[in-house]
């Protein structure tokens, strides 16, 4: 059966005129799935029995349910596993910051990317998510903590640019405004670099935050540690993100992951200024999170503070990722890993 959730409302009031039905009720149904987000028909009031049967005959709801909820103690950061109708979980998070209540969200289950440092790649990929099936995290989300999620970032596991359909499809819905309305502005979408859909994403004309997940300033070390970089090379992602920041207009974010003694030194953060120069660009430091099997470590925290100001004495604006929920289970994957052993 199709899903109702996942339908745009060009291809909703297509299918009501399918069975005879008005183009105006087409919008009264999306507002309850994509504002009021009810999860049945029975829930809608303003439709007639005869139509939410009708409805019933050929259309489901993507279902969802919150398995485990961890809550921090530190902070306002809550952790959520969710699972699908398949059996299948992903990871979600609630993150409150000054600019507004923010939804980290799973593009996949599982990854194929393969980086070392990842808990998302470690047991490997399973499948992609349907546009539903991120939407959902967002609404059980807001659903269980009362608040209106007004920033979304696609961080959780998985490669969007992997899923891009489907991630495409879920920014158009999360962005409506009959549904969250949530603009595209307050979106950031992070990619480990997959070149060609850097370029298609900064044709599609919608005006999100991208973020790359660039994490060494040479070719060399990208490689050891992103099996995509061998792919794509570093001169092409960088021409790709010029493209992205021509096109939009918009800054885009350089995540840097900092790896004790591998991309932390003087030298580094000169190569990575150098990169950077006259490009329209944060810098996301992030003290990475210990990864046992592959040896990583975070770097010092005066090694970030004097990484940090080496950048920004070459005037590349950077900032260290403030590390909230950390008392329960940082993130990228370890809390699904951790479910899954249960
Ligand atoms: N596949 C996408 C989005 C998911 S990962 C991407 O690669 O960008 C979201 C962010 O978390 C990425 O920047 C990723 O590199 C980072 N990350 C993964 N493992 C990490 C770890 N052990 N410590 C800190 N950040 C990590």
């Amino acid at each position: 059966m199709r899903k109702i959730d996942d339908l745009s409302l060009e291809e909703l009031e297509k299918a009501l005129a399918e069975i005879g039905e008005p183009k105006f009720k087409a919008k009264q149904i999306f507002d309850w799935v994509h504002n009021k987000t009810v999860d049945d028909f029975e829930g809608m009031r303003n439709i007639s029995k005869k139509t939410r049967e009708e409805l019933g005959k050929i259309f489901d709801f993507t279902k969802a349910s919150i398995e485990l909820k961890l809550e921090s103690k530190q902070d306002e950061t809550k952790k959520y596993v969710i699972m699908f109708e398949d059996g299948n979980v992903v990871e979600s998070v609630f993150l409150k910051y000054k600019f507004g209540n923010t939804a980290c969200i799973s593009s996949e289950v599982g990854c194929k990317m393969g980086c070392l440092f990842c808990a998302s790649t470690k047991n490997g990929y399973v499948r992609s998510l349907t546009s539903a099936e991120m939407l959902k995290q967002i609404y059980l989300i807001q659903k269980d903590t009362g608040e209106k999620i007004s920033n979304v970032v696609i961080m959780g596991s998985g490669e969007p640019l992997d899923n891009y359909d489907n991630v495409l499809r879920f920014l158009r819905l999360i962005n409506h405004e009959r549904g969250q309305n949530i603009s595209m502005r307050k979106i950031t979408l992070s990619t480990c670099g997959i070149v060609p859909r850097i370029y298609n994403l900064a044709d599609e004309d919608i005006p999100i935050t991208l973020a790359i997940s660039l994490h060494a300033p040479t070719q060399e070390k990208r490689e050891q540690i992103l099996p995509v970089a061998k792919k794509y090379k570093l001169p092409e992602l960088l021409k790709a993100c010029d493209y992205y920041a021509d096109k939009t207009g918009r800054r885009l974010t350089f995540e840097y992951i900092m790896i004790k003694g591998f991309n932390d030194s003087t030298e580094d953060a000169e190569t990575l200024s150098g990169l950077l120069r006259n490009k329209l660009a944060n810098v996301n430091l992030i003290p990475c999170n210990y990864v046992k099997e592959a040896g990583i470590r975070p770097s010092e925290n005066s090694d970030i503070e004097r990484f940090k100001n080496l950048l920004s004495d070459k005037g590349i604006n950077a900032t260290v990722r403030r590390e909230l929920g950390s008392d329960i289970n940082a993130a990228c994957g370890q809390l699904r890993n951790n479910f899954l052993k249960m």
